[in-house]
């Protein structure tokens, strides 16, 4: 079979660009490689699964409102969960951007602004600054924000896809490449393209269009034929904390808590009251390479990055167990932390998700549908216009996003 499409990998962004490039022409054969046995169990699965639309740039603002209000049409389907998120700023951060959270569309995005009283309202927590912790001075609120299944999102994709005639081969890995011609020196004139891919296996696969949707591997992948992707990898931890008695964090009896960020080391917590659990993750920069390495969760990392800011904010958070480790990569477009959707002869990738890639799937699939189909505007789910090239690395136009965990 030769392809009008393969793409590899059934994350969440390749399931949606998927379903997306099928749904606006049937009549393509598309073919989607995937190395794991189900769609999304790659670093879709690790996420913690969270969904917002407060973000500093326009471009990650346009790409979430749009996927939300799309998931809020399938929102039993993906345990959707509207149970807000709580940002903590501390005065200084507060300041730095303040003329940023004075131009949002407040209205719109359903949000609030705290101060320390209503923050105690739901929090038992500390605002005072030491000489390692930022203090606390307000909150941002959003209503409109929560949590869903990112691994049925993911499936939802994959099988609206599959409805509509497409297929999925689950277990391969695409080793590697074979370009026009099977030469080992090319010359600056010679028409470079992927003619085939070829499997853990052997098994070879021809198409007219290869699109890697393949999150962290993308640079791995790309960079041995001669591709800077500018998409980079970077560990990111999540532990499972079982707590005995929430109301050590929480002020209110409420199974319907927000995730809370709080100001120090971009540690956010989401509540998972139901099972007594906290999830508990961290943002950090410097000092955590830019490589694929393990898939390991370290709990020393837990005790040495995550902890002390627990303890510091929530001081009465004393009784809980570690119970619950995993590990998984960001796809970081650096710097400013917004998608990449490029294209060099039939090679096309869609990644740099940057930590965000779940919340923003429906929009990055609809427009990289779109560029594969060459037209200049995506339409997303709220029928908004989304110029295709402003998310390309030669004619990128979007500004750096600021707010991320
Ligand atoms: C700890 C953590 C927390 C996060 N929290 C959130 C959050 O709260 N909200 C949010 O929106 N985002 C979050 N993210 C980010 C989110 O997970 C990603 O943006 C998103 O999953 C990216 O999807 P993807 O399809 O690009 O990548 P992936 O899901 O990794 O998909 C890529 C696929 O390609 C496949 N693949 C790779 N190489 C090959 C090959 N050679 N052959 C065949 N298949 C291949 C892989 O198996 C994989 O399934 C988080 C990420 C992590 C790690």
């Amino acid at each position: 079979m030769n392809y009008d499409y393969i793409i590899i990998g059934a994350g969440v962004i390749g399931s949606s660009t998927a379903y997306h490039l099928k749904r606006l022409n049937p009549n393509f054969n598309i073919l989607i490689i995937e190395n794991n046995h189900r769609a999304g169990f790659g670093n879709t699965a690790k996420s913690a699964a969270l969904f917002r639309n407060l973000f500093s740039s326009k471009t990650s603002r346009k790409l979430a409102i749009s996927s939300i209000k799309f998931y809020y049409t399938i929102a039993e389907k993906i345990k959707l969960h509207k149970s807000g998120y709580l940002w903590l700023f501390s005065e200084k951060q507060w300041r730095a951007n303040e003329s940023i959270i004075k131009n949002l569309d407040k209205e719109n995005l359903e949000i609030d602004i705290y101060n320390q009283e209503e923050i105690q309202k739901y929090l038992k927590i500390n605002f005072n600054s030491n000489d390692k912790f930022p203090d606390i001075l307000n909150g941002i609120f959003c209503k409109n924000c929560g949590s869903l299944s990112a691994v049925a999102l993911a499936e939802y994709y994959a099988n609206s896809f599959i409805k509509l005639g497409g297929k999925i081969i689950f277990n391969k890995e695409i080793k590697s490449f074979k370009l026009s011609g099977e030469k080992v020196l090319y010359a600056p004139w010679d028409e470079i393209k992927i003619n085939y891919l070829i499997d853990n296996t052997g098994e070879k696969y021809y198409s007219k269009n290869f699109v890697f949707a393949t999150g962290a591997w993308t640079n791995t992948l790309l960079s041995s034929i001669g591709i800077a992707s500018s998409v980079y990898p970077k560990k990111r931890q999540l532990f499972g904390l079982k707590i005995k008695d929430s109301s050590n964090i929480f002020n209110k009896k409420d199974e319907n808590y927000p995730a809370i960020i709080l100001p120090a080391g971009g540690v956010y917590i989401k509540p998972v009251l139901k099972n007594n659990t906290i999830i508990v993750g961290c943002a950090d920069d410097l000092g955590q390479p830019y490589y694929l390495s393990d898939f390991n969760a370290n709990p020393e990392y837990f005790n040495k990055a995550i902890k002390p800011v627990l303890s510091y904010y929530f001081p009465s958070l004393k009784n809980y167990e570690l119970y619950l480790q995993w590990a998984g990569y960001y796809a970081y477009h650096w710097p400013d932390k917004n998608p990449v959707i490029e294209n060099v002869s039939n090679i096309t990738w869609v990644s740099g998700t940057s930590g965000s890639g779940i919340m923003k799937a429906d929009a990055i699939g609809r427009i990289t549908a779109t560029k594969l189909l060459d037209y200049e505007y995506a339409e997303l789910a709220d029928k908004s216009k989304f110029k295709v090239s402003d998310l390309s690395l030669y004619e990128r136009k979007v500004d750096l996003e600021k707010f991320i965990i």
